[in-house]
């Protein structure tokens, strides 16, 4: 897909990436099970200050295990991640890991936008308030601050106009560009997208991928998952494949898309493309 891009400038500048600086999202030995079955079977994976990682792999490759549990919705049984450099859900005590009070960890979940393939917006709040409520209820803005903030962020993903308007009222590549602007007024570190374009029509995606894209170009460092590979090569710095729970190759689009090395990658991108 070849989105239009709209070249904005970021609202959240990220400081000048140092080389001893950690990185944004950092997995370190990740495993998970449901019920016994290996999910997750030990993934390594850093994501640098605004770099885009594009997540591929088939369906039940675990892409959305692995990007809930960067969220801390989902608890590793084996493995930790660190958003900029700090652990996740656990603290260092004393040579041990020590779990953090849901409180703290909620304020870690802040930090870390997440956007849905079914955008999950409020049904009863108008669109302003969907995007202007996280950072009221969590304390970080006042209304009238987060209301600013909102419009502009509104603004920002094309949506200026729908202000007033309730999510019923938009269509679904509307709808999702309001989640990411919901997103983005948290003001976290990076953001996740999982699938943020499959349940729309295919009329709608290009919209979506454009302010996707927009935000990447703006420096904001997100992780998407999605079988959009065009997308993937023209946005993407990194692109991992992930198959049966194990990153399979990661590399530049370049080399991943365009010369696997790896048959599953191959089988893979013949089936997607
Ligand atoms: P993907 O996003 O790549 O399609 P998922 O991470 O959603 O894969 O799922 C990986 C595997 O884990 C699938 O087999 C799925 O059925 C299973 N799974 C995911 N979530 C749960 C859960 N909460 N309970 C049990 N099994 C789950
Ligand atoms: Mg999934």
């Amino acid at each position: 897909t070849s989105a239009p891009l709209r070249t904005t400038p970021a609202v959240f500048p990220l400081p000048t990436l140092a080389a001893e600086h950690p990185a944004a999202v950092e997995v370190v030995g990740a495993h998970k099970s449901y019920a016994g079955r290996e999910v997750l079977r030990g993934i390594d994976l850093a994501v640098r200050p605004g770099e885009v990682t594009v997540v591929i792999g088939p369906s039940g490759s675990g892409k959305s295990t692995l990007l809930r549990a960067v969220n801390h919705l989902e608890k590793l049984d084996r493995g930790h991640v660190s958003i900029n450099g700090e652990l996740l859900g656990v603290r260092r005590h004393r040579g041990r890991l020590k779990e953090l009070p849901e409180r703290e960890i909620l304020a870690q979940r802040r930090r870390i936008g997440f956007v849905f393939q079914g955008f999950n917006l409020f049904p009863h709040l108008s669109v302003l308030d969907n995007v202007a409520a996280a950072p009221v209820a969590s304390g970080q803005l006042g209304r009238p601050a987060a209301r600013e903030l909102a419009r502009e962020l509104l603004d920002r993903v094309g949506l200026g106009d729908k202000v007033d308007a309730y999510p019923r009222q938009l269509s679904g590549g509307q709808q999702q560009r309001v989640a990411i602007a919901r997103a983005l007024a948290q003001q976290p570190g990076v953001i996740l997208f999982d699938e943020p374009t499959s349940a729309l029509d295919p009329e709608l995606v290009g919209e979506v991928l454009a302010v996707i894209q927009a935000l990447a170009t703006g420096g904001t460092t997100l992780v998407v998952v999605t079988h959009e590979i065009g997308f993937a090569r023209e946005v993407a710095d990194t692109v991992v494949f992930l198959d049966d729970g194990r990153i399979v190759e990661q590399g530049p689009p370049a080399q991943v898309l365009d010369r696997p090395q790896h048959q599953r990658t191959r089988d893979f991108l013949r089936a997607v493309l």
